[in-house]
């Protein structure tokens, strides 16, 4: 299979790793969208959203908790949690990926609280 988040997941592809265990890792967007934007990736290959089985249910719960602490550490005090599902959803990689999108607000990015 040729995915560059098993890639990046296998540490084959660099990233900027921000959060790494058995299951899961978070590292920064290469082109971001956002003062802070992480993306947060299941290390097993699930396509989508679109593609979530019953027995997936810990690892969205893993994601999205990562998510959290990230933003926490961060000092995020607003942020979108973001999945994109299927090409007309604005998926272009097909492997699981939470977008983490935040940083607004704050005196570098004063008035930008949209992506
Ligand atoms: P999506 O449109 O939801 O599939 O988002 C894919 C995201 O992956 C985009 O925001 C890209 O900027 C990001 N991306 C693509 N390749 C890499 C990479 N090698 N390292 C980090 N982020 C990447
Ligand atoms: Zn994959």
């Amino acid at each position: 299979m040729d995915c560059i988040f098993c890639a990046i997941a296998a540490g084959g592809i660099a990233s900027e790793t921000v959060y790494e265990d058995a299951d899961i890792k978070a590292f920064k967007d290469a082109s971001p969208s956002a003062p802070v934007h992480i993306l947060v990736i299941p290390k097993a290959h699930i396509e989508s959203i679109a593609h979530l089985k019953a027995n997936h249910s810990d690892i969205i719960v893993q994601l999205i908790y990562r998510a959290k602490q990230i933003a926490a550490d961060k000092g995020l005090r607003g942020y979108k949690l973001v999945f994109n599902v299927g090409r007309e959803g604005g998926q272009v990689i097909d492997h699981l990926h939470l977008h983490l999108l935040g940083g607004w607000g704050n005196k570098e990015n004063p008035d930008k609280f949209r992506v």
